[in-house]
């Protein structure tokens, strides 16, 4: 099947947009003669006129023989071995072409073995995270129909939705993910797959799916993105306190933090929250809740100890069940819901005025 593609003209991808050390190893593993495009995420953002947030590059060319090539490259992963080439502080993801079986509902647990730019294309997840861009001849190159689903603002993925849910369930999130960022009509298909392998979830690796909800608190849609993993019966099984609380009416209020971070997000020059601060958001009114109901609707006021052990029991409690918060985020969100707390004015939590007898 020869593939799609789109020129200049049509795609209207300025090189200036792409970050030039990008353009550097595509040129260099090029000249090498290896097969190498700009892929996925980034392809996608500049067709959607945003500004992408990294880039990634697949190539021919092996990890070994990507490292060889590259002395600032380091071979990392196991379930997805990939060469991260590193330039001070900012480093680039660049793959090697891999195939797999999209026609079977197996969990896949290594994703290493290698094959052509059409079969990479077939194993990822969505139609507009499967486009490639050449930069020798400036071409869109799409094996999958992404480009025109972008154009139809039509999030699909690639294969039989339910199969790929199954062979890779953090591709829910993921499909999620793209809604609220991007405001993308799901596909029918994909979003009752969605539903019926919501419980599928549990199977992935906790880190994983931590991962993908911590980048989607830090990416200017968190409001949505939670709200769309509430309506799929997906936060239930990840985070079923926090999912529980916000179908109370105070639990609403979690939505305004997520919005207030979204906001400062989504600013022309964003400030970036720390996750410690996002984790935070997504806890203080049901934390709130917690010491109202443990204190002072008992007439008791807690001291220190007692407000940093209610929130280390309520980090607990939301996360660590289903998913793992590493120890130094979690003790920075617990340390910022008590100071959060210690700031909020005494008056707003107790309403009633204090009588001096
Ligand atoms: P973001 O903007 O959040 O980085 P992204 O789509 O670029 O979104 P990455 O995790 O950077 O996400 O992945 C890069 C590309 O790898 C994706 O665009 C997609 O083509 C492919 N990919 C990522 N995760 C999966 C997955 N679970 N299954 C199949 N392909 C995937
Ligand atoms: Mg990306």
């Amino acid at each position: 099947m020869k593939p799609n593609t789109y020129s200049l003209e049509e795609h209207k991808i300025s090189p200036k947009s792409i970050d030039p050390k990008v353009l550097y190893i595509l040129e260099k593993l090029q000249v090498s003669g290896f097969i190498a495009y700009l892929v996925g995420g980034g392809v996608r953002d500049l067709l959607l006129n945003k500004k992408p947030k990294d880039f990634d590059i697949a190539t021919s060319a092996k990890p070994e023989e990507i490292k060889a090539l590259f002395s600032n490259s380091i071979l990392i992963g196991k379930r997805f071995r990939l060469a991260h080439i590193r330039f001070g502080k900012k480093i680039i993801e660049v793959s090697t072409f891999r195939s797999g079986n999209i026609e079977n509902e197996e969990l896949i647990t290594e994703d290493n073995m290698w094959g052509t730019p059409k079969e990479d294309a077939l194993r990822r997840d969505f139609t507009i995270n499967g486009l490639f861009y050449d930069s020798q001849d400036e071409t869109v190159i799409d094996y999958v129909g992404g480009y025109q689903d972008i154009q139809k603002k039509c999030l699909r993925a690639i294969g039989q939705p339910y199969l790929r849910f199954k062979q890779d369930p953090v591709r829910m999130i993921r499909c999620l993910k793209f809604e609220a960022r991007f405001g993308l009509e799901v596909e029918e298909e994909a979003r009752l797959a969605l539903v019926e392998c919501k419980a599928d979830i549990l199977k992935s690796a906790k880190a994983r799916i931590l991962e993908e909800l911590l980048r989607m608190l830090e990416s200017g849609s968190s409001a949505a993105f939670f709200k769309l993993m509430t309506d799929h019966g997906l936060l239930q099984q990840l985070l079923p306190t926090i999912a529980q609380f916000l179908e109370e009416r105070f639990g609403r209020e979690i939505y305004n933090y997520l919005q207030e971070a979204d906001m400062i997000h989504k600013e022309p020059t964003p400030l970036k929250l720390k996750r410690p601060i996002l984790v935070a958001c997504l806890l203080y009114p049901l934390f709130e809740k917690h010491l109202k109901t443990h204190f002072t609707d008992c007439g008791k006021t807690p001291h220190l100890g007692q407000v940093y052990d209610e929130a280390h029991g309520l980090i607990d409690l939301a996360f660590q069940t289903s998913l793992h918060l590493p120890r130094r985020l979690k003790m920075s969100a617990v340390s910022i819901l008590v100071s959060q707390y210690r700031i909020t004015p005494f008056a707003k939590r107790k309403k009633k005025a204090i009588r001096v007898p």
